[in-house]
């Protein structure tokens, strides 16, 4: 047994101040205390932090507190009627029950499936351990990323919230020993390198407060996910797009994928692809050609260049449709 405190602080400076690990709705954390993969000495409980609430923002965008569950988040009015994207990857997540306890903060920081840095006795693992190599590179590799891997680790970023959230450009809001400080979220997350164990640019003790959406105005949002089983199942691949057409024409869309990076992954190459353009499958093709553009795999997980590619075609019919 590995012992730990335990506190709940009730104020966010007393939270900051506090020595110890964030523990919010505790769905990854605690699994992974269970699996010997995380071992804490100090946890340190932000449920009780006034950080449960969703707000219109004077520019028309969101405010989304760091301990709003996700189911809360999924139902809530404002993102049902401007982003609809993230309530689907919400709702495509988990199951009810996760949902009920898990929240955004810790949604953003969930870590990897992979099953190798997530039992110890599995093999070796660069992000658990760090130097030890990467047994997934000769092991089982289905779930695996095939974008922004490296030699040192191939594990895809598990969660279904980020990507949608990436395709909003979220901006994630941060208290630290430094004070507060924001983040895009496409800085957020790092590529594994030769560091896979070092997942985002958060400081240690850095606490996330909340995260704001830019507003939406005129959008078609889908969020797509392709997996193994309809519901309880991570993501092999998936798309979030947020498109605006007008006069016949994109005039600005966002393509996102999960399931296939090593982090959300946003393609600038799709956008690029797509903008200007009047929807075709043609055009979606070409689009879903650059999404992938760059793909590493192994022989297990080859197939999810095409199912990506699939992926992403078929969302972007349903967003511009
Ligand atoms: C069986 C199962 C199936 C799942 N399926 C899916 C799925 O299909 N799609 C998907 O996206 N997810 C899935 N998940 C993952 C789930 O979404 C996450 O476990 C959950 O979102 C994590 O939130 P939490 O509040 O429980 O985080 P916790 O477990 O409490 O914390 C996770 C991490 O975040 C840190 N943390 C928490 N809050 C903060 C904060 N405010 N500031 C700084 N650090 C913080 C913690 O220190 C910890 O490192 C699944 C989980 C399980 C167990």
């Amino acid at each position: 047994m590995h012992n730990f405190t335990y506190e709940q602080p009730s104020t966010i400076d007393k939270a900051v101040s506090s020595s110890g690990r964030f523990i919010a709705g505790g769905t990854t954390l605690v699994d992974l205390m269970k699996l010997g993969v995380e071992l804490p000495s100090a946890l340190v409980d932000v449920t009780a932090l006034p950080l449960d609430q969703v707000e219109v923002l004077p520019n028309g965008g969101l405010k989304i507190g760091a301990m709003v569950r996700n189911s809360d988040l999924a139902n809530h009015p404002e993102v049902l009627k401007n982003y609809a994207v993230l309530s689907q990857a919400l709702l495509s997540g988990a199951s009810p029950q996760l949902r009920n306890m898990a929240t955004t903060g810790g949604n953003l920081l969930q870590r990897t499936r992979c099953p190798y840095f997530r039992d110890p006795s599995s093999g070796a693992c660069n992000k658990r351990d760090p130097g030890s190599g990467c047994a997934a590179m000769e092991g089982h590799h289905r779930m695996m990323a095939i974008l922004g891997t490296s030699d040192h680790c191939i594990a895809t970023h598990p969660s279904d919230m980020c990507v949608a959230m990436t395709a909003l450009e979220a901006v994630i809001h941060v208290q630290g020993a430094k004070g507060t400080r924001e983040i895009a979220i496409g800085e957020f997350y790092k590529l594994p390198g030769d560091t896979p164990e070092i997942e985002n640019v958060l400081e240690p003790g850095d606490l996330i407060t909340h995260v704001t959406l830019p507003p939406v105005a005129d959008t078609k949002q889908v969020y797509l996910k392709l997996r193994d089983r309809a519901s309880y199942e991570f993501a092999l691949a998936s798309a979030a797009v947020v498109a605006h057409v007008e006069d016949g024409r994109i005039r600005s869309v966002r393509v996102a994928m999960g399931g296939v990076g090593t982090r959300p992954w946003r393609s600038h190459g799709a956008e690029v692809a797509l903008t200007g353009k009047a929807p075709s499958v043609a055009t979606f093709h070409a689009a879903a050609e650059a999404a992938l553009k760059g793909a590493r795999t192994h022989p297990e997980n080859a197939f999810k260049v095409e199912l990506a590619k699939r992926c992403v075609v078929r969302a972007l019919k349903m967003a511009t449709a």
